[in-house]
């Protein structure tokens, strides 16, 4: 039997009038429903609609379970719980008293389904659409965005536990997949013993020689697998089996071949931390430090309104790997916000979402004022604190010259592109200035002698240079310290 979705959810007369007696105060569920009304309807979900199956609670009502269960911190187990036994929870989702709810795992197959559909923005879309409908979510003068750090469903694994579990994985999976060819491969019966239960739960050799040979026996046990599976007798499909796949990246990451001899790769011979696999269980989730937290996952990314005269609403969640720079997001989050025309006019932020580019973009193309901490000129002159930064130099674009400190005038003005293919300008000063210069050594430490700068163009060197000057002010920190109370919104839902 399949379920058509339903416009809405209406309260029964009996759950009603149970509820309001029951609760003559009110309780949190039923202001929501009374005040917000049904603010998810199955047709935004139909999608998610099995075809055929169990009947099964309608899309909407489990977004709305999905989000009471998170207000209260419950478990799938204890949200189906509530759903069953409590009153208010059916006066929310418009239930009969006598329903019996649903079986817990439905929950988790909720979300599994909305995240493969790419339907888990639309909790959060169409809440804030019945918001705006009420009045409670005006265009915004003000917003803070910040990030904090999600922790990755998955244990932190050492090195060698890692790449043991990723040949485990593989071999389980392929054991499922295909257990005749895998069978006809396995090369020694030590092999079931070896991998049939989890490396964290082995006795690993401690000393540092015996790791690094077991790795080495783990890794070309790898390469023989992984050779077999490429062989031309081997079924094609196997080499896109995820598990091969991420077997064959994190023995790209961890090994040599050389002459046919398998070597585990020195510390200084694998990738980064923002490429390196870290657990086969989650691939993408990689390893992050912010100031003094280091973990393994991801970054959550959070926007929320801070006007005085209005609530304090949350209006842009984005989850991004943990090497992504925080200032990757500003432009979707505008375009994001402008489409849903609650753009705010000044946005507060912290210094890794500012950039000198985005300061520019931010202004031209939504007439946002980006408000944080613009990053220092990060020359040594400028750290050492007594040296002659970028700051100390006086700039004429219209005459293409800069002015030293000490009244020297640049020789030379040219356009080029850096390292990352940006244009830059390379003002360079006269030889004959510099190296008969009383203050040199507060300025270059060029061998040449000679002074050279490396400016952005004009108008993205002004904007970071004037972002500098504004958060010296009074008024910058004043407008600039509603930011932090974002921080608390984060610890909350943290
Ligand atoms: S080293 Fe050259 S650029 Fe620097 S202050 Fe002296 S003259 Fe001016």
């Amino acid at each position: 039997m399949s379920l058509q979705p339903e416009p809405g959810f209406p309260i029964p007369d009996e759950t009603a009038r149970v509820a309001k007696a029951s609760f003559p105060k009110g309780s949190i569920y039923i202001r929501m429903r009374d005040e917000l009304g049904v603010f998810y309807c199955d047709y935004a979900f139909a999608p998610l609609f099995p075809r055929r199956g169990q009947p099964a609670i309608a899309p909407a009502r489990l977004a709305l379970v999905t989000v009471m269960q998170y207000a209260e911190g419950l478990t799938d187990r204890q949200a189906a719980d509530a759903v069953r036994s409590r009153i208010d929870w059916k006066y929310a989702l418009g239930l009969e008293l006598t329903d019996p709810g649903f079986d817990f795992s439905v929950l988790s197959e909720f979300r599994s389904r909305l995240i493969d559909g790419s339907h888990e923005r639309q909790l959060l879309d169409l809440m804030l659409t019945c918001f705006v409908e009420k009045g409670l979510l005006k265009s915004p003068k003000q917003q803070r965005t910040d990030s904090s750090h999600v922790l990755a469903a998955i244990r932190v694994l050492s090195r060698l536990e890692n790449i043991g579990e990723t040949l485990r994985y593989a071999l389980n999976t392929l054991a499922v997949v295909a257990p005749n060819w895998l069978q006809t491969i396995v090369p020694k019966p030590e092999w079931y013993e070896r991998y049939g239960r989890k490396f964290e739960d082995s006795r690993l050799p401690s000393n540092r020689e015996e790791r690094t040979s077991e790795a080495v026996r783990i890794g070309t046990d790898g390469v023989y697998l992984l050779d077999a599976i490429w062989s031309d007798l081997a079924p094609s499909w196997l080499c896109k089996v995820e598990a091969v796949e991420i077997l064959r990246l994190v023995w790209i990451q961890q090994f040599s071949v050389e002459n046919d001899v398998v070597k585990l790769r020195s510390a200084d011979d694998i990738p980064p931390p923002s490429i390196i696999i870290n657990s086969p269980y989650d691939p993408d989730a990689r390893r992050g430090n912010k100031r003094t937290t280091t973990w393994t996952g991801y970054k959550v990314h959070l926007s929320e309104t801070c006007d005085e005269d209005a609530p304090h609403l949350i209006t842009y969640v984005e989850t991004t790997p943990t090497s992504d720079r925080d200032h990757e997001i500003i432009d979707e989050l505008h375009e994001n916000l402008t489409e849903r025309e609650i753009l705010p006019t000044e946005h507060l932020v912290d210094t890794g979402y500012i950039d000198a580019q985005l300061l520019v973009d931010s202004k031209q193309k939504y007439n946002v004022d980006l408000v944080g901490p613009a990053p220092g000129d990060s020359q040594w002159q400028s750290r050492a604190g007594n040296g002659f930064g970028l700051a100390d130099f006086e700039i004429d674009w219209s005459q293409q010259v800069v002015r030293c400190p000490l009244g020297k005038l640049s020789s030379s003005w040219t356009n080029r592109l850096n390292l990352y293919s940006q244009p830059v300008v390379v003002a360079r000063f006269k030889k004959s200035d510099c190296q008969n210069c009383p203050s040199r050594l507060d300025c270059t430490k060029d061998k040449t002698g000679v002074r050279t700068l490396t400016l952005r163009p004009k108008e993205l060197h002004e904007a970071l240079f004037n972002a500098r000057v504004r958060q010296q002010t009074p008024e910058f920190k004043e407008q600039y310290a509603k930011r932090s109370g974002v921080e608390g919104t984060i610890a909350v839902l943290g």
